[in-house]
């Protein structure tokens, strides 16, 4: 059982019909790359840096953050290691004196980094610093309006100035991508690709307020459905645009570690998965035993479907081993 699990975890990636699918990792702290290398994760696909502020009362300096930064740079020994800047706000509150009557719709992530530059400022400039110890690529939460994606490209344009400056040296091709995970973003998503060098689409919160219920009240969490045909449509759209603009879309949302959508998500043509480590041996078995050519028709008339009821039917039919 030991060496099959091992196995498992050494096997390339790959559908039966050989398409390589990245399985990632998501991470909250420098500490977790272990278990993302345990795991067989080839990379890191979402680092979500708020948790260096949460469980202390001030903000890591320039230096702190870098350090931080470059631990898993290095640690993930040249794989591609997404670094999200901060999604602060709504249910991961820095302020708690400041109480905002709906946080979910309020001023977080992006929103909050760019009313607040100077803070901003310091976590582009630390991780610019870390772009040389590995494959960084940067990637920017709850993005909404062109005008935000473009104020951003605008901060680190300036970091790397100040940089530059300095003779601080760091990688000048740095990726930026964007996350999809407000309704909006996935419908006007032609001015996302052009901008930007991929897409992570965050279907916790896509979910949350596609349907209008927040992910975290119990009270209304049988309404969370990730299978609405509203949600699937969102992104079959995006992974479908960013397919035709040659823009990489990955899904680092928990469904990306749900191996019971795994081969639901490989026929809408998503090949990059980013989940908790504990997730990859799973999904890493759906994937060998799937066969993207077979799943796509598949899926494309599960798509069609409108009855919430019969997409799970069809999906389940989908992962029936064949009789
Ligand atoms: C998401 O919204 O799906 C996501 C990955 O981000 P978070 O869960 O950190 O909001
Ligand atoms: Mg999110």
């Amino acid at each position: 059982e030991r060496s099959k699990l091992k196995r498992l975890k050494t096997a390339e990636s790959e559908t039966l019909d050989g398409v390589k699918i990245e399985l990632l990792a998501n991470i909250e702290l420098p500490e977790d790359v272990d278990a993302a290398l345990e795991a067989g994760a080839q990379g890191v696909g979402l680092f979500r840096t708020e948790f260096l502020f949460l469980n202390r009362g001030d903000m890591p300096d320039e230096d702190e953050q870098f350090e931080a930064y470059r631990k898993v740079l290095k640690g993930m020994d040249g794989r591609p290691v997404t670094i999200r800047t901060f999604d602060l706000g709504a249910d991961k509150a820095l302020d708690t004196s400041r109480h905002s009557t709906n946080p979910a719709l309020g001023r977080r992530a992006i929103r909050l980094s760019l009313s607040e530059p100077k803070m901003f400022q310091v976590q582009l400039r630390a991780l610019l610093r870390a772009s040389r110890y590995g494959r960084l690529k940067i990637l920017v939460p709850m993005l909404a309006h062109a005008s935000e994606i473009d104020a951003t490209l605008a901060a680190l344009a300036q970091a790397k100035a100040s940089l530059r400056e300095k003779k601080i040296p760091f990688d000048e091709a740095v990726a930026i991508g964007g996350m999809i995970e407000i309704p909006a973003a996935a419908l006007a998503i032609n001015m996302f690709l052009k901008r930007l060098d991929f897409l992570s689409i965050g279907t916790n919160d896509l979910i949350q307020y596609t349907l209008a219920i927040d992910r975290a009240d119990e009270e209304v969490s049988h309404l969370y459905d990730p299978l609405h045909p509203a949600v699937t449509m969102l992104m079959a759209h995006t992974l479908a645009s960013g397919e035709k603009a040659g823009v990489p879309v990955s899904v680092c949302g928990e469904l990306a570690g749900d191996s019971s959508l795994t081969r639901l998500l490989l026929g809408m043509g998503l090949r990059q998965f980013s989940m908790h480590p504990a997730q990859i041996l799973e999904v890493k078995q759906q994937v060998l035993k799937s066969d993207v050519s077979e799943l796509t028709p598949l899926v494309r008339r599960i798509l069609r479907l409108e009855e919430p009821g019969k997409i799970r039917e069809a999906v389940e039919r989908l992962n029936a081993p064949p009789t």
